[in-house]
């Protein structure tokens, strides 16, 4: 059977238009590969095998018939296997946010940006493992259990995308739907060496995601390039009358191939370049600046001098609305309910039981900032310094197109480092934070490895609505590296 490890999307679905190879062939190579895998890995929550390869081969007779001229046009991305983190509502398969208390819910309805790829012919073989309501920077919130990192199954994956992240590394999917809050495309993109988009707020529809931070949330996707990335987020972009923060500016338009960066400024934000970062991820996103600057990039220092406050504020404006979005949850509607006489015991322990550890640290924390008596101090003073924070990307953005970053400051962790330690674990984040505080668009890929073999990313920020200059800038990169084609040696 051909081997589509190291196949691009482009390729995929030109090999099916071409006849080469069948959607059923494509589809069987990755199933196979989670079969092989998944013990190793546990990247997913929930698989449709059989309804995948039914799919495909629906798929194979529309190209046979398209083939024979019997139809004028054929889907774009007819055939191609995805997975969607389990955060985003797909209708046939649970979703569960990684949480007890949805372990029983199935969605009748698809998140837009599902319906979007569905519209186009893509076929969903499964739901991928996360910390539990994307809250975590390791998937070990998850209430079934962590996912491991293929290219060390002692090290965590990332979070709170890092089923998909993992899955995606391993080559058990080409692609997969993630979201980004503050972080949970780009950090586990980063650990797990793929490439992944946070898009502008409002760039996709959040209809049928389930709302963490709702000011806060997005929807992406992984992948293995830059270019298989832009295809599948140019689909699902857009204004969406569902979803009342989406914006009505057009959709970018497909990629150029190019080869040079003429034109473009880069710059280096100071205060992302610091004191207790692990040397090789400032060496290899140096590194990484400096190539793009050989193919005709200028460099320029920014500073984006609020950069420390992006921690603490996240970490009271992200809780604080989780608390409110969280409370629907009680038992009543749908999902988990322990039986009890009263209401009010009832909504005690179906809550008790339903929510693990963080995910009640959090609610106490947001409905703390939230109270009467604490609101100016807390709340209110951090939506001041989240207009500061938004304010330093935008003096920065007058001097330059993009900003290049470090992810983490870290490499992958290994597996129970942090658990003990909530506060640690938050210092993860302090990198891809800001991005979301002021909701412009961020694109991880891979730039190197450390000594230990585990995957370096970078970042590229760029103004609101910037995301094809971020495309370009990476896909010139990838043109001449290879990190992004590498394969776990574990899995291979
Ligand atoms: N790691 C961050 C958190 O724990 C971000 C999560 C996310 O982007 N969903 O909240």
């Amino acid at each position: 059977m051909a081997d589509f490890k190291e196949c691009s999307l482009q390729a995929m679905l030109k090999g099916m238009r071409d006849g080469d190879f069948s959607s059923r062939e494509l589809t069987s190579f990755f199933l196979d590969r989670i079969d092989a895998l998944e013990g190793r890995i546990h990247a997913f929550l929930s698989l449709k095998p059989e309804s995948a390869l039914q799919q495909a081969d629906r798929a194979d007779a529309l190209y046979v018939e398209w083939r024979a001229k019997k139809r004028a046009s054929i889907p774009s991305l007819l055939g191609l296997p995805i997975a969607v983190k389990d955060v985003l509502c797909v209708d046939g398969f649970p979703c569960t946010c990684g949480s007890r208390i949805l372990e029983n819910f199935h969605p009748p309805f698809n998140a837009t940006s599902v319906q979007r790829l569905l519209d186009e012919g893509v076929i969903i073989v499964g739901k991928t493992n996360m910390d539990e309501f994307a809250m975590g920077s390791s998937t070990e919130n998850s209430a079934f259990g962590p996912t491991h990192n293929p290219w060390n199954v002692e090290h965590v994956p990332g979070g709170s995308s890092g089923g998909s992240a993992a899955a995606v590394a391993a080559r058990m999917i080409p692609a997969a739907l993630a979201t980004d809050t503050g972080g949970s495309v780009r950090q586990p993109a980063s650990f797990c060496g793929v490439t992944g988009i946070k898009p502008t707020y409002g760039r996709v529809s959040r209809y049928g995601l389930i709302a963490y931070g709702s000011s806060l949330d997005t929807a992406g996707v992984m992948a293995h390039s830059a270019q298989d990335v832009e295809m599948l987020l140019r689909v699902m972009a857009g204004f969406d009358p569902r979803d009342a923060t989406t914006s009505d500016l057009p959709v970018f338009s497909p990629l150029e191939d190019q080869n040079d960066l003429h034109g473009l400024r880069i710059g280096l934000p100071m205060e992302y370049f610091i004191e207790g970062i692990q040397p090789e991820v400032d060496v290899a996103v140096k590194e990484a600046v400096r190539q793009l600057e050989q193919h005709g990039a200028q460099v320029l220092q920014v500073s984006l001098p609020h950069t420390r406050y992006a921690l603490p504020v996240y970490y009271l404006i992200a809780p604080a609305e989780a608390s409110a979005n969280l409370a629907r949850f009680d038992g009543v509607r749908y999902g988990l309910r322990v039986e009890e006489e009263d209401l009010i015991p009832m909504y005690l322990r179906t809550r008790g039981r339903g929510f693990g550890a963080e995910v009640k640290r959090r609610i106490m924390l947001g409905t703390y900032a939230l109270s009467a008596g604490y609101y100016d101090a807390y709340y209110g003073q951090a939506q001041k310094v989240r207009t500061l924070i938004k304010q330093d990307f935008e003096k920065a953005f007058e001097f330059v197109d993009v900003i290049a970053a470090p992810i983490a400051p870290t490499t992958a962790f290994k597996l129970g480092q942090h658990t003990d330690d909530p506060l640690a674990m938050y210092l993860e984040d302090v990198f891809t934070l800001p991005a979301n505080l002021a909701g412009v668009p961020g694109l991880a890929f891979p730039v190197g490895f450390d000594g230990n073999g585990l995957p370096i990313g970078m970042q590229l920020m760029g103004p609101q609505f910037s995301e094809q200059n971020l495309f370009r800038a990476a896909s010139v990169y990838q043109s001449f590296t290879d990190f992004h084609q590498r394969v776990p040696l574990d899995v291979q």
